[in-house]
């Protein structure tokens, strides 16, 4: 069901709330702990919480708290204000409200910042519980990890100069300088199946919008998503060109074998009701992006 525009705008006041919330409170609270205070308006802290079979559940729980993998440098999807600190976007809300599904409050959530290439083992080591960060499911990484999903989906594009008239989609690329991040699925296919005159790879994606800035490269490839959010940062310098040429499916990252938890994270998605709409009207929405809640596989 798609929302209203008023529907997105309380998710906005939601959230405001929520971070207001973590703000005045004092110590972390146990997770299980419940109440009215720990209700945002889109989803409740759960009640006495329990997992049986999840192992990585037993640790949370052990710890008293969750520690998720995300990015901080992809507005709209995972982006932290390095003034305050305060993490927003479409995937830091996803890891939130599966914290919160699993008993434990915003101040319980540890979040770690891990790029496109170290996620993996970040999982496999037992560094993060799970992970969400515009992390494409693909049978490659499914050797190591699970994935919970989709939640999301979009599709490779091409970020250029405002004023780029040569690139018009990828088979526009010879001669040309095309930027991605290392261990990302669209630098490998833009590798694989196209022809670009060069690559530059870096660990995150505003490096690449920096070369991109200067002048040093002529094009970024990565998911449109992700590519939107910069442009809705910066319209006046860059432009989306052409249209998607792959198709990614976000999903959340989880530690292999732990069913338990990939089931309650699938069972979220498949009932969560008006959340994912709210968040999408909230945080992608803004951008021009558009999109519906996937099935889980
Ligand atoms: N979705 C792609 C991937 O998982 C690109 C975005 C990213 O690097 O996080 O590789």
């Amino acid at each position: 069901m798609r929302i209203t525009r008023a529907a997105g705008a309380f998710a906005g006041i939601a959230i405001a709330a929520l971070a207001l919330a973590g703000c005045n409170s004092g110590s972390p609270t146990s997770p299980g702990a419940g109440g009215d205070d720990d209700d945002n308006g889109l989803w409740q802290v759960a009640d006495d919480f329990a997992l049986d079979g999840s192992p990585t559940f037993a640790e949370m729980d052990d710890r008293d708290g969750v520690i998720v993998g995300v990015k901080n440098d992809q507005p709209g999807l995972g982006y932290e204000d390095a003034a305050s600190g305060e993490r927003t976007g479409f995937d830091v809300d996803i890891a939130r409200w599966i914290a919160a599904s699993l008993g434990f409050e915003e101040d319980d959530i540890t979040f770690e910042t891990i790029p496109s290439a170290n996620r993996e083992q970040a999982i496999v080591n037992g560094d993060i519980d799970y992970y969400v960060g515009t992390y494409s499911i693909t049978d490659e990484r499914k050797k190591q990890i699970d994935f919970a999903g989709p939640y999301f989906i979009t599709g490779q594009g091409l970020l250029v100069a405002a004023d780029n008239e040569d690139i018009a989609g990828p088979d526009d690329l010879a001669g040309k300088v095309v930027c991605s991040v290392t261990g990302s699925t669209p630098l490998q296919r833009i590798r694989d199946e196209y022809s670009p005159g060069d690559t530059r790879e870096y660990d995150t994606y505003s490096q690449c919008i920096d070369q991109l800035l200067q002048g040093q490269v002529d094009a970024i490839t990565t998911d449109e998503a992700i590519l939107a959010g910069y442009v809705a940062q910066r319209p006046d310098d860059l432009k989306i060109a052409g249209e998607p040429f792959s198709e990614e499916r976000y999903g959340v990252g989880l530690p292999k074998g732990d069913t338990a938890l990939l089931d309650h994270v699938n069972g979220l998605f498949t009932d969560g009701g008006d959340v994912w709409d709210a968040l999408f009207e909230e945080h992608l929405a803004p951008a021009g992006i558009d999109g519906e809640q996937p099935a889980v596989d």
